[in-house]
């Protein structure tokens, strides 16, 4: 069964979010007007930031986009691919206009996907301090929510800055097969765990998978695999 849980006395993600906790008192699932109705409520967006490598992108990517957009009825999800990521610095790493494209692809049909440069047009490595800063001041009025896989999260409070990031946007952490969602030493109520239909899926296995002549078919978009046979990405080297 799916279940949020959220951590902290209030419940930091407005107030259609779903607490599914069995046999939790504050079990509740209210509604309030979703994206138009909000706005014309005066409300504050809501805006979910996905970010990543991207290298490739995969449905394991876009399975956890979807559930905590509806989850957390976002107004839009923004897929942030990284410039030059520091956790993976010292590794090789596709051409950032290449995994950029990649997400434009991959999420053309989602109508609340979206993609932004703003890394990728950053010089330097990217921190996701500077993310959550630029995106705040892109969307000034509007609660960002900052979606993460289980393994990233367990290295939140080794982030650059990371005391900064939990007050420039609620973390929402996702399960992802073969990492287990730890909760300690988080802030309170900073972070909510959500439970995502489980894909065991990586950018690593996909690039593997391709350097070794295996189909990537049904793992990623069908726009990405053609992009990725196009353009050559991932072969393995003579
Ligand atoms: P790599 O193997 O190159 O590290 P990856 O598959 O982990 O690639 P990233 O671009 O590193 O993909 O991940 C971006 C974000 O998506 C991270 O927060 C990561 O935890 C999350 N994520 C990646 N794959 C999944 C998955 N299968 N299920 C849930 N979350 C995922
Ligand atoms: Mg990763």
């Amino acid at each position: 069964m799916a279940r949020t849980v959220v951590f902290g006395s209030r419940p930091p993600t407005g107030p259609r979010m779903m607490l599914l906790i069995p046999g939790h008192p504050l079990s509740a699932h209210v509604r309030t007007p979703g994206g138009v109705g909000r706005r014309l409520a005066g409300m504050a967006r809501r805006i979910g930031i996905m970010g990543g490598t991207f290298d490739p992108v995969h449905h394991g990517h876009l399975v956890a986009a979807s559930e905590v957009q509806a989850r957390f009825d976002l107004d839009e999800v923004v897929f942030v691919p990284t410039g030059v990521p520091w956790q993976k610095d010292g590794k090789q790493v596709s051409a950032a206009e290449d995994r950029y494209l990649m997400t434009v692809v991959a999420t053309a049909s989602n109508p609340r996907f979206s993609v932004s440069r703003v890394d990728v047009d950053r010089t330097g490595v990217t921190y996701t301090v500077d993310t959550l800063r630029d995106l705040n001041a892109r969307y000034p009025d509007a609660d960002l929510f900052f979606i993460t896989g289980a393994d990233a999260l367990e290295q939140i409070l080794s982030w650059h800055r990371a005391e900064e990031l939990f007050t420039l946007a609620h973390f929402v952490g996702v399960t992802r097969p073969g990492y287990s969602l730890a909760d300690a030493h988080l802030p309170s109520g900073t972070v909510s765990l959500v439970e995502v239909p489980a894909l065991a899926i990586s950018s690593t296995d996909c690039r593997a998978r391709v350097a070794s002549g295996m189909p990537v078919w049904y793992l990623v978009p069908d726009g990405v695999v053609q992009y990725i046979s196009k353009r050559g990405l991932y072969a393995a080297e003579d």
